[in-house]
């Protein structure tokens, strides 16, 4: 339920509907927006009285809720959020390009990348630390010295840093060191590491898990709203099907269904859809055309010699293209 205040509503108006809200055993969440504060109701286990909440001064409408995600849902908050990470906007409005290698490597490998994509446009830097990988036998990533490394990075170049927290033990460090922190595929239904993020005050990419339906990853971020944090940034990044041409399949319906059911920012993640090169920009203007408002691309400058998905990772100067690609489509719908 969600009882939404008038205009002119006070802020005693507010709290004393918030203390009304408590006094029955339930939890108030006041959202204030643009236009007009709204209060949610959470924890209700049966139906609320809405006019019972109607006679409160100040309120102007009483809403039932009728999805089972209700911070994440339009209907809680209409207005898209946007979410502010240095001087980058992400959300409503804005094209957003995150790019980097699949893993942190070197020092010298991330600047190198890091001025390039810098260069083409990109607005934030991407680089695994702690790397989920199938095979206990592949490169598990840097750990510290990979976090250290795009603190540098930042340092140097300006853009601020995304690297994934791989479970709850790491988050701690991984939060000290970068800007914006990514829940991969994998752990998308790690409630305890659903939690660790709604307890931060850093931004959380949230990639959807390569079977989670759409109800089940917005129901993820619901636990992170939950917790207290905001800042989510849903990620699309393909979910696995019989197709055998690419190593997951991009779910572009996904991303449309998405930005009408939720506020929150969604981007879209073409490179571990695609697993190939040659996909990759394709991919990237489709999701821009469908609405996204961002895209995380894999980029190496030696992608041969990369310790992983290098198979997927762009040139610097393929970046480039798409960059000026998907900013022209972008432009068609927000001039
Ligand atoms: C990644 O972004 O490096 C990654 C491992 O992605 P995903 O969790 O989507 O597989
Ligand atoms: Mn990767």
């Amino acid at each position: 339920m969600l009882v939404v205040m008038s205009k002119q509503a006070t802020s005693e108006e507010i709290d004393a509907v918030v203390a009304a809200i408590q006094a029955k055993g339930y939890t108030a969440r006041p959202i204030p927006g643009g236009e007009r504060t709204a209060i949610g109701i959470l924890q209700n286990k049966g139906a609320v009285d809405a006019s019972y909440f109607l006679g409160f001064p100040g309120v102007r409408d009483v809403i039932p809720v009728t999805r089972p995600y209700k911070l994440v849902g339009r209907e809680f908050q209409p207005e898209g959020t946007i979410i502010r990470v240095g001087n980058v906007s992400i959300g409503n409005g804005n094209l957003t390009l995150i790019a980097g290698p699949c893993a942190v490597e070197s020092e010298a490998q991330c600047l190198t990348i890091a001025e390039k994509v810098k260069r083409a446009g990109a607005n934030l830097f991407r680089g695994g630390a702690f790397k989920p990988r199938t095979s206990p036998y592949s490169f598990q990533g840097l750990g510290e010295e990979g976090l250290k490394i795009l603190a540098r990075v930042r340092d140097e170049t300006g853009l601020p840093v995304v690297t994934e927290a791989l479970d709850h033990e790491v988050f701690d460090i991984v939060q000290e060191y970068v800007d914006v922190i990514q829940i991969g595929a994998r752990n998308m239904q790690n409630y305890s590491l659903l939690r660790r993020a709604g307890r931060s005050h850093k931004p959380i990419v949230l990639k959807r898990g390569m079977s989670a339906t759409i109800e089940e990853w917005l129901m993820a971020a619901e636990y992170i709203l939950e917790g207290g944090n905001t800042q989510v940034i849903l990620c699309e990044r393909g979910v696995r099907t019989f197709a055998r041409h690419s190593r997951n399949t991009l779910d572009l319906s996904a991303v449309s269904v998405v930005l009408k059911e939720s506020h929150l920012p969604v981007i879209v993640d073409p490179s571990h859809a695609a697993g190939r090169r040659d996909q990759v920009i394709p991919l990237s203007r489709a999701a821009v055309g469908v609405g996204a408002h961002g895209l995380m691309v894999e980029v190496h400058h030696i992608p041969e010699e990369a310790l992983s998905d290098g198979a997927q990772s762009l040139y610097p100067d393929q970046f480039e293209v798409l960059c000026s690609q998907v900013r022209s489509i972008f432009d068609v719908f927000e001039p």
